[in-house]
């Protein structure tokens, strides 16, 4: 059994009141972690560290080089350890470790982004209207960053904070989820490792309430970078009433993939399995509302439960599993009530919709395909957040258009179809934050990341992100011989 402590200030932590999470594995359905949960205290404190080690010490001293030269450190730290950082994560969240050790040696690269823009943060001078007078703007940091993420992709999306946050010059405490908080005490250690000034980054974890709460209200806290689920969004918003701090949302999905006649059948297919069943499912970007034109419905659906059948479901430490277990048993109950009422609701069941037989240990699911007449059924309508695919049927490209922005999310869309005129026409029209034509599921530092309507309105990655993290300065200099004149005194 492991055993976490916070890392507040430079210094491994258990709670005043010493309380304690247990965390699951999701394979095993078994504790096999506990870790410290920060309350009011813990919060309080690396808050006030963050804000110390902002204010004062060697990193507010930095030159904007030299914290470039940290972050390629800490990059080039989670690369050697990514395999550790991979495992870790799986045995606390159930996610594959072959994508979790990808992940993470890939997440170096985030670091590596940033790290080099740090330098190349500008102000600038401007064309002032008034005489003698020089002004220019310079982008300063906003100040303590809290970090909120979600279970599913904690390495990852903590690097699209804090490359940018740090880059900027900012300060963090980064909250990791309570559903598997390990990975990021992992990755706490790295962070003393690299050598980073006590209090620069601060790694807690708690349940929403209090901790997450306190965090983003904190009257200390500047920016609020998160990234979760719309419901727990707008308590972030309403938190950030008491501070104003500037906020970054980055929330859930629904994404559609459109499958036109002239598609190649095996690339669409394999989008469409990259979608639904990479991750299992529990992607912010599943592509899970797949829209078919008629004239090839039969034969993608055929061919997507045969390679459905072909899933190999099992421990997310082996290599070959290609599905592992949802991330907790509340979440397997979830895709399983919602399976059945979409059956009531007139889906057809193509295949899976139960557990698999002999992995009654974890929280195992199979990869179901469901056919539906129609947009008004509970696997079309919500968030799944497990390896559930609903599959309708199109007849134009205005049709699907139509279809396709039905939906009270707008993260990703996939497009696959041989004709690149309707590629751009089809993309432009879509109302979705990210595009991906006869491709599925790429990410990267360089590219921004981020949704429409409730799936937020934050942008990470890219190089704008990191101006989310500064604020603009003005500074107005006289260039006057005269000394200021009495403004009381017309001339
Ligand atoms: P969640 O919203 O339940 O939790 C996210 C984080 O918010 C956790 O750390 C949690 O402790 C914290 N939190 C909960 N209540 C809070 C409060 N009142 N104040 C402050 N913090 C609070 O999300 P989850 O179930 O862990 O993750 C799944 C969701 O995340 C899905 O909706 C998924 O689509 C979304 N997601 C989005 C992206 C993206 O980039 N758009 C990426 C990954 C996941």
């Amino acid at each position: 059994m492991k055993h976490y402590q916070m890392y507040i200030d430079g210094e491994w932590l258990d709670a005043v009141d010493g309380a304690r999470l247990e965390s699951i594995n999701p394979a095993s359905g078994e504790v096999w972690a506990t870790a410290a949960i920060a309350g009011e205290a813990e919060v309080n404190r690396a808050v006030a560290a963050a804000n110390r080690a902002l204010k004062s010490g060697p990193w507010a001293e930095m030159n904007a080089t030299q914290r470039g030269k940290m972050l390629r450190r800490l990059g080039d730290l989670v690369a050697e350890n990514a395999h550790l950082l991979g495992e870790i994560e799986t045995l606390d969240s159930g996610k594959l470790a072959r994508e979790t050790r990808a992940q993470s040696a890939y997440v170096a690269e985030y670091y590596y982004y940033y790290a080099g823009l740090a330098d190349k943060i500008q102000g600038a001078t401007l064309p002032i209207d008034k005489p003698d007078m020089h002004v220019f703007t310079r982008r300063v940091p906003i100040g303590v960053v809290a970090a909120v993420v979600p279970w599913n992709a904690q390495m990852f999306l903590t690097a699209t904070k804090l490359g940018p946050a740090l880059a900027a010059g900012n300060t963090v405490v980064l909250k990791a989820s309570e559903m598997a908080p390990a990975p990021m005490f992992e990755f706490a250690r790295i962070v003393e490792l690299a050598g980073f000034p006590p209090g620069v980054i601060n790694v807690i974890t708690g349940f929403g309430e209090p901790c997450g709460r306190l965090l983003t209200s904190h009257r200390d806290v500047a920016r609020v970078a998160f990234t979760g689920g719309p419901e727990t969004a707008r308590h972030i918003v309403r938190n950030s009433a008491e501070n104003f701090a500037v906020v970054s949302l980055e929330l859930g999905g629904k994404s559609p993939i459109l499958v036109f006649d002239d598609a190649d059948v095996e690339g669409a297919v394999n989008g469409i399995i990259a979608g639904n069943f990479g991750a299992t499912g529990q992607s912010c970007v599943a592509g899970s509302r797949v829209f078919i034109q008629s004239g090839i419905r039969q034969q993608i659906l055929d061919k997507l439960v045969e390679r459905a059948g072909q899933i190999c479901i099992g421990d997310p430490l082996a290599d070959d599993t290609q599905v592992g277990p949802l991330c907790t048993r509340e979440q397997l109950d979830h895709i399983s009530a919602a399976v059945k009422d979409a059956v009531q609701e007139g889906a057809t069941l193509l295949f899976g919709g139960k557990r698999p037989d002999g992995l009654d240990g974890g929280w195992y699911y199979t990869p179901t395909i469901l056919d539906c007449p129609h947009q008004d059924i509970r696997t079309v309508r919500e968030e799944m957040f497990g390896p559930i695919l609903s599959a309708l049927s199109f007849e134009s490209e205005d049709e699907a258009i139509e279809m396709a922005n039905n939906s009270d999310f707008g993260l990703a869309a996939g497009v696959f179809t041989a004709n690149v005129a309707r590629a751009l026409r089809v993309s432009d029209a879509l109302r979705s934050g990210i595009v991906w034509v006869n491709t599925y599921r790429a990410v990267s530092p360089i590219a921004p990341f981020g949704g429409f309507k409730n799936s937020g309105p934050g942008r990470e990655s890219g190089i704008d992100a990191i101006y989310d993290y500064t604020r603009t300065q003005t500074v107005w200099i006289s260039t006057s011989a005269e000394p200021m004149a009495n403004p009381f005194v017309m001339r």
